[in-house]
């Protein structure tokens, strides 16, 4: 019989296509390595490749998660930078938060004595835990 016949094949060991579009069953005739469905041709002249199909969908999940932490930081920028231009005599906690800065987000943060200080691409947030004053300033520091 021709390994060509599916009445051949034998789906014992339950191996499935790593894909997880895709899931289709792997016949325990295949190689011990295969992972994917093989490479197949379509009538219609598209092509079935589970392997490039699972690591695009990887490579666009990571691009994914870098373009969104890119557009969170320009935003943080512009938000630091319209508070930063008021000039507030004060800026309280609660001004921080309802403008939607994140603190916790910061590219880097640290502690040193009673100061908190939140690092952003262009400005520095610190705040002070015995007094709670919260200052925002321009610093040039390279973060990358
Ligand atoms: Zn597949």
């Amino acid at each position: 019989m021709k390994k060509e016949n599916f009445d051949f094949y034998t789906y014992n060991d339950k191996r499935k296509c790593r894909y997880s579009k895709c899931l289709a069953p792997i016949a325990d005739q295949e190689h011990a390595t295969r992972q994917y469905c093989p490479r197949e041709e379509l009538p219609d002249g598209s092509v079935k490749n589970c392997k490039d199909d699972y690591w695009a969908d990887i490579k666009k999940e990571a691009n994914t998660v870098y373009k969104e932490m890119e557009l969170f930081h320009k935003l943080m920028e512009e938000r630091l930078s319209s508070l930063y231009d008021l000039n507030l005599p004060e800026i309280t906690i609660e001004i921080i938060e309802s403008t939607g800065i994140e603190l916790p987000k910061s590219l880097m943060h640290f502690s040193k004595d009673e100061t908190c200080f939140f690092y952003f691409i262009n400005y520095v947030v610190t705040y002070n835990l015995i007094d709670k004053r919260i200052k925002i300033s321009k610093h040039e520091i390279e973060l990358f």
